[in-house]
């Protein structure tokens, strides 16, 4: 409801911070929109004239919504067939759908193999009991329940990505059997952003951060400095603000799972909103964990099947990467790096 409501207002903040930088022509700017992927979009970049930068964040800001309503599972958009449109004719029919959702389901597959499938898109018959059940105690927390585990398991044999039958040449998804759906919560932010990165880019915007929802992307390095961007890593037992380190980036994406970004509370309990597939229940291993490699979609997909898996097997799956790094904090603050970082 609160959602229907916000939609309609269409809000879009911009921030011109207009700071001349000594001796540089190009100058910083800042947006800052909301309502897509239900979370706040920031973009700073260094442009020309306030005019440039706006047609800029105008461009990225437009190309995320189109991806935000293509890969929505929540709502019916006119005249667009999304991923609301395949989860509705599961067990039905094939959807004709854009490129772009099949692309990012194909690369959906691909990480499940690569995470052993601690990162599924189609375990969305579970999510979307916690997401209920969380809304649900968010809403009234004098009510607030957990799932019952019978529900959570027999939801759970309804999750197999092989039934998610993908047809290239014609376009379609299918989805076959009724009682699945898809959820791309954990994949598709950081998915778009790298697509909405490589467009921006070819559009002329040469130095910038684009960050949704803390999924951040940086494009070339800062022009007034030229020194890589540096983006904080937040304290996941702190507030806002509060950081445990800080990471350089250039040309590169950080992105970052935790326990403290969406989640509600039973007998005084936090039950936060990435499930452990293995025992059906929030994920015990870390309080966060980051990714940083270039491929935002990758970091994204890696940081919530890493917050899935025990420490060992997380390691061996980075160290097998190239260029692909992680911070893990563990629930008693104790912080562990890969090899490289
Ligand atoms: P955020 O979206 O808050 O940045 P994540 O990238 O870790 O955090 O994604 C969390 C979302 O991913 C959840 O809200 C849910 O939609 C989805 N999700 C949770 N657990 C899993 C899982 N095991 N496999 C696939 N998707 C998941
Ligand atoms: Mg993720």
């Amino acid at each position: 409801m609160v959602k229907k409501i916000a939609a309609v207002i269409i809000i879009m903040i911009m921030i011109f911070n207009s700071t001349a930088c000594s001796g540089q022509e190009k100058k910083r700017y800042e947006a800052e929109f909301v309502l897509i992927f239900d979370t706040v979009t920031q973009i700073v970049g260094y442009s020309e004239s306030r005019g440039e930068f706006t047609r800029q964040a105008q461009l990225i800001h437009d190309t995320l919504k189109e991806y935000h309503q293509l890969y929505d599972i929540y709502n019916n958009y006119d005249g667009i067939n999304n991923l609301k449109t395949i989860n509705d004719q599961a067990g039905k029919a094939p959807v004709i759908v854009d490129q772009r959702i099949i692309d990012m389901l194909l690369f959906s597959k691909e990480v499940y193999d690569l995470s052993d499938g601690k990162v599924n898109a189609a375990f969305g018959a579970v999510l979307k009991i916690w997401h209920d059940y969380r809304e649900e105690g968010i809403e009234s927390p004098e009510k607030a329940e957990l799932p019952p585990i019978d529900l959570l398991i027999e939801s759970s044999k309804h999750t197999d990505i092989s039934k998610m039958i993908i047809d290239e040449e014609n376009s379609t998804v299918f989805l076959t059997d009724p009682a699945m759906s898809l959820d791309v919560g954990a994949i598709a932010k950081g998915y778009a952003v790298q697509e909405v990165s490589k467009i921006a880019l070819k559009n002329g915007f040469t130095s910038g951060l684009i960050s949704v929802g803390g999924n951040v992307r940086s494009i070339g390095i800062k022009e007034d400095t030229g020194t890589p961007w540096k983006v904080g890593i937040q304290n996941p037992m702190g507030q806002e603000g509060d950081n445990i380190s800080h990471v350089n980036l250039s040309n590169a994406s950080l992105v970052t799972s935790g326990i403290y970004e969406r989640y509600y509370i039973v007998d005084g309990r936090n039950y936060h909103h990435i499930i452990d597939p293995d025992t059906l229940f929030p994920a015990e291993y870390f309080a966060s964990v980051s990714i940083l490699c270039s491929d935002s979609g990758l970091a994204d997909a890696l940081s919530t099947s890493l917050f899935n898996m025990p420490f060992e097997q997380g390691q061996a799956l980075i160290e097998s990467l190239p260029d692909t790094e992680a911070i893990w904090v563990f629930l008693d603050g104790k912080i562990k790096y890969s090899t490289n970082y």
